[in-house]
């Protein structure tokens, strides 16, 4: 005898998916035999740099690294992150207490919550924004309070517009510059005022710096936590998938304030038990490692990137050029929404784009484009799109 399954409240309550619709006119028309360009995902195309492949081949040959690693990280990688970030932002870290690592950042993005989030608690999330801020805050049976992201403000939350009644309860606020989907950077005079409202109202910052290396024209993005006094306010995600091209390896890591970094770890050991440690002997290559393979790939993304703009323009389209992040944010034309401009392009070009709407109402109006295509691609996806029109 069978018998219904009902899903759980927490799944009932999330927001629709509003990418189902290209989703379906995709695979209708992959059916058909469209020779699609996709612009859809924020999946890099690029392999990974041949030494970190061949550390994970030493790594997973050592018996050592087939047990159980350690939940909270190698103490090796850990020190390699410590000692990247110095580097990188002249931010020290102790790797003992201010360093966790995580099995890509959306697994610690998903688990922070849990740890601060008490039901009835305020989790606020910037929108148009990676969906995970959200179902992490609503899975901890925290509620959301959306700060919308306008192009009249550089695409920054306006700290301002905030209630104080909602800020009282607010326990920690999502961030993420260079940002997904806007591809906005963030200024320091913006993050310093975000410390000063998170000192006000005891919040704790997560800044999500998922692109903090996918950067262009010399602009180098930069940490949250070298603000003054961020570290005693926030922790910061970061991620080895898209500088490295290793989104199917999954890790990443979150630093920064040494109790909430201790608190997400107590979540991940009742729920995970860590990454595999050749994928971390494999991290540690890729932030010891030359770092010229970062750079090769962001020249890379620069020539899509001015190839798509300089095609959008001349057809008409309105769109900032992205100083960072793989990702174009261009204005639907008159006449369209995100979704009908999105579903013109797949029917009419077989291109896909991502209706900005799903990522938010505030994305109403725009398209997200992702330079994940070669050049060439990229070449044939603009005279597409021009000699389509709209
Ligand atoms: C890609 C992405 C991530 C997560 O990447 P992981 O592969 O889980 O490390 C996090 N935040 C944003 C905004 C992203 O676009």
């Amino acid at each position: 005898m069978t018998f219904m399954i009902e899903k759980s409240d927490r799944l009932k309550a999330l927001p629709p998916y509003l990418f189902k619709e290209i989703d379906r006119q995709k695979s209708e028309a992959r059916k058909k035999g469209v020779d699609i360009i996709d612009l859809g995902v924020g999946d890099p195309d690029m392999p990974t740099p041949p030494h970190i492949i061949e550390a994970l081949c030493k790594a997973a040959r050592d018996p050592a690294n087939h047990r159980y690693p350690s939940y909270s990280g190698m103490v090796a990688f850990n020190e390699a992150v410590a000692a990247w970030y110095q580097k990188r932002f002249q931010v020290t870290l102790s790797p003992e207490t201010e360093v966790v690592t995580l099995i890509g950042s959306k697994e610690g993005i998903a688990n922070i919550p849990l740890a601060l989030i008490n039901p009835g608690d305020v989790g606020l999330a910037t929108s148009p924004g990676y969906p995970v801020y959200n179902t992490g805050i609503q899975f901890a049976g925290g509620q959301t309070w959306f700060m919308d992201l306008y192009k009249s403000n550089q695409f920054l939350p306006d700290l301002s517009a905030i209630p104080d009644a909602v800020a009282a309860k607010a326990k920690l606020m999502f961030i993420n510059y260079p940002n997904n989907p806007t591809s906005a950077v963030a200024t320091s005079e913006f993050f310093k005022d975000v410390v000063r409202f998170a000192e006000k109202h005891h919040i704790i910052v997560c800044h999500d710096a998922a692109y903090s290396e996918m950067a262009f024209d010399g602009y180098r993005p930069p940490s949250f936590l070298e603000t003054d006094g961020a570290k005693d306010v926030g922790v910061e995600f970061h991620s080895l998938s898209k500088t490295y091209n290793m989104t199917g390896w999954r890790i990443g890591f979150a630093v920064g304030r040494a109790e909430v970094i201790q608190a997400l770890g107590q979540v991940k050991s009742n729920i995970d038990s860590g990454v595999f440690q050749a994928v971390q002997y494999a991290g540690i290559a890729a932030l010891e490692g030359d770092q010229d393979c970062v750079a090769a790939m962001n020249l890379e993304y620069t020539r899509r990137r001015d190839i798509l703009l300089a095609g959008l323009r001349e057809a008409g389209l309105s769109v900032e050029t992205p100083r960072a992040t793989f990702y174009a944010w261009i204005e639907v034309p008159k006449g369209y929404t995100s979704a009908s401009f999105a579903s013109h392009l797949l029917t009419q070009a077989g291109i896909v784009a991502t209706p900005g709407n799903g990522f938010g109402a505030p994305g109403e109006g725009y398209i997200r484009m992702a330079l994940t295509v070669s050049v060439e691609r990229m070449k044939e996806a603009v005279a597409r799109i021009q000699s389509t029109g709209f």
